[in-house]
């Protein structure tokens, strides 16, 4: 049976292109100082979740769970939930429990809000803040999963203030090295941010002398509080639901100013994140940053003519993929066919708003799966894929190589380092595309190697 006949003829997804609602919440609450994460469900979601998030980081991850089993299924589990979080406290000393559900305690209908108030009663008192996230993942993705929980956070934690001059910045699901890269740029700019949440350490952190139950890294819980008094939010995310969105949440509860701005992948989107910086900022773009655009915008001269109408088909998450295509149109790279498992509804519309000139010209579909992709993939004849290592075995098939970014990267090293943001992830991303394809070339000619 063809692709196409295998795909008009299937009911389920097939190794679906997203991941599972509460894995995006462990890893928001991972980037908040002190916070362990503590899933309500069964011990195997939080093992599974465990070893996705390991396999790409390749950092300690302890996540805790209520361990839902058989009985408690029947009769609840506000008993395990209780004991759980009580065990958590003790043995992990946290300065934030995030708590989290999952399909089978969303299904059975348990009471959260009531077993945190005998949590508080019985254990805590308010010596510890719980913040607690619906993440069925039957509704939604990791990315839904990733924003509700950071808006949760921002709901609990944002105190009224003084105005204070600070810069909240949401930045989405990006990379470790993305994340350093975004404080980089603040601390140039002579602008106080608060990154929320900051997983730069916490999931890619030195080596350790002794053992840490909780890593070391991330948003002080204090700086957390003082995002009410902010004088603007940036909130990386085109397709962000409103509902699922803290810098919404801010403008509507604060009055705070919120821009919302597509992930600063390529030199177009960049430029927008600076210009918005230096609208904001004390100053002008710093010279660092300016030497690094010119030098981009040089690589891109140099190397078009090994790219100018290379045929790619992008996955990932829908904000990824928008970032990611507007940054291929730039380099002359058509993405024939830009796909995500996510449904915002919003995919198509956001992409062509920030590249107009594939409006027409190429293939977006959201809520798919790679069994759909792999059937368009195969009609559509890419020169490359690019995404996360979920699409190696197609790749493989169709012998085109994958070029790896964004999230999960489970077959090879150093995804947590991957620089997609700014002049210098676009460098990077440039290099990587133009010698991706010359190696491609050269190991299919018979000759093999030649001066460029
Ligand atoms: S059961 Fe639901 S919450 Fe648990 S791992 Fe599977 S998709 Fe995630």
């Amino acid at each position: 049976m063809s692709e196409r006949e295998e795909l008009q003829n299937s009911v389920a997804t097939t190794n679906a292109c997203k991941l599972c609602t509460p894995l995006g919440a462990c890893l928001a609450f991972r980037g908040i100082k002190g916070a362990v994460p503590f899933l309500h469900g069964s011990q195997g979601c939080a093992t599974y979740i465990r070893r996705y998030l390991i396999s790409h980081f390749r950092e300690p991850m302890d996540i805790a769970s209520s361990g839902i089993d058989e009985t408690s299924s029947i009769f609840g589990g506000g008993e395990n939930f209780l004991l759980g979080l009580a065990n958590v406290s003790a043995q992990y000393e946290p300065q934030l429990l995030g708590v989290a559900t999952t399909c089978l305690s969303e299904t059975i209908g348990e009471d959260i809000s009531l077993y945190l108030k005998k949590f508080q009663q019985e254990f805590s008192g308010d010596q510890i803040p719980v913040i607690s996230v619906a993440t069925p993942s039957y509704q939604g993705t990791h990315v839904d999963g990733f924003y509700r929980t950071v808006r949760e956070i921002v709901v609990a934690l944002a105190e009224e203030g003084r105005p204070s001059g600070l810069i909240n910045l949401i930045p989405g699901l990006v990379s470790p090295a993305d994340l350093r890269y975004l404080k980089e740029v603040g601390q140039s700019f002579g602008i106080e941010l608060v990154l929320l949440p900051d997983y730069s350490e916490t999931l890619d952190g030195v080596s350790w002398e002794t053992y840490h139950k909780i890593p070391p890294g991330g948003t002080e819980i204090t700086a957390i509080k003082s995002m009410g008094t902010a004088s603007a939010t940036i909130e990386f995310g085109l397709t962000v639901k409103p509902e699922n969105s803290p810098g919404e949440l801010l403008r509507q509860s604060r009055g705070i100013p919120c821009r919302r701005l597509g992930l600063p992948i390529g030199m177009r989107l960049t430029d927008r994140f600076f210009q918005t910086l230096q609208e904001l900022g004390p100053g002008q773009i710093p010279p660092k940053f300016i030497a690094e655009r010119g030098r981009l915008l040089d690589a891109y001269v140099d190397g078009h003519k090994y790219l100018f109408q290379k045929r790619a088909v992008l996955y990932g998450e829908e904000d990824l993929v928008i970032g990611m295509a507007s940054f291929l149109a730039e380099i002359g790279v058509i993405p024939v066919l830009c796909a995500s498992g996510g449904r915002s509804g919003q995919l198509q519309k956001e992409l062509y708003r920030v590249a107009p000139e594939l409006a027409g010209q190429i293939m977006v579909k959201e809520g798919v799966d790679f069994m759909a992709i792999s059937a368009l993939a195969e009609e559509l004849k890419p020169d490359l894929l690019l995404g996360n290592s979920k699409g190696y075995s197609l790749a493989r098939r169709m012998g085109i190589p994958l070029v790896r970014i964004g999230f999960p990267i489970h077959d090879r090293i150093g995804g947590q380092r991957i620089l997609h943001l700014g002049y210098e992830g676009a460098q990077r991303l440039f290099d990587l595309l133009v010698n991706t394809l010359l190696e491609r070339k050269q190991s299919n000619n018979q000759v093999g190697y030649s001066y460029l």
